[in-house]
């Protein structure tokens, strides 16, 4: 028995690139909710971050260093807990009015 015939409906797989187009972002450019601490050379748990943020937030600069560009962030949480204990990411949700709106469906 087919799907159409059971009244299912189809559904075209969406890519998740599609998925998070959807969402809305507010850029706090005074307070950006998350921050690197400054260091020479990030160590591997910062480095992964460039592979790890589904956002793709991170990326490794001309120096060397990591950095973070937080438009876009999903508030996942991946990189306060990968870096938050050491210390090398500052996390905090972002001020109200703020940061991710999810649209689901
Ligand atoms: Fe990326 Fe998640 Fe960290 Fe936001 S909270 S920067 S989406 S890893």
């Amino acid at each position: 028995m087919t799907a159409h015939a059971t009244g299912a409906r189809h559904h075209t797989p969406v890519k998740v690139e599609q998925k998070l187009f959807q969402n809305r972002y507010v850029v706090d450019a005074a307070r950006p909710h998350i921050t690197v601490t400054p260091h020479t050379k990030p160590s591997k748990a910062l480095l992964s971050l460039t592979k790890t943020c589904p956002a793709g937030c991170y990326e490794v600069n001309d120096t060397g260093q990591v950095e973070i560009s937080v438009d876009g962030c999903l508030e996942c949480g991946t990189c306060r807990i990968l870096c938050g204990p050491s210390g090398e990411v500052q996390w905090s949700y972002p001020r109200g009015g703020y940061g991710v709106s999810f649209k689901f469906g």
